[in-house]
C-alpha cells in the first residue's frame, strides 16, 4: 500500500510524525519528509493514526496504481 502526501495541503503540523516517526520526519523549517513511500510491515495502526490525525487531509493511503 502507497503512503501518499498532498503538499499542497501539508502545513508542516507533524501530526503525522508523532504517530509515525519513522515514516513522516519533519525538518527545522516544517517540511515534512516521507521515510517511506509504501506502509512498513506492522506499522498500519500507526499510519492510518497519522490519516486520521492530520488536520489538513494531506495524507492518503491506498493500492498502487501504476
Ligand atoms: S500531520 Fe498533516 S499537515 Fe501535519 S505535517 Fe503531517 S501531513 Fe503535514
Amino acid at each position: 500500500m502507497r503512503i501518499r502526501i498532498d503538499r499542497t495541503k501539508c502545513e508542516g503540523i507533524g501530526i503525522c510524525g508523532f504517530f509515525a516517526p519513522t515514516v513522516f520526519e519533519l525538518d527545522d523549517r516544517g517540511t515534512l519528509a516521507l521515510l517511506a513511500e509504501d506502509v512498513p510491515g506492522g506499522l498500519i495502526s500507526e499510519i492510518e493514526q497519522a490519516v486520521e490525525g492530520c488536520p489538513t487531509q494531506a495524507i492518503s493511503i491506498g493500492d498502487d496504481e501504476r
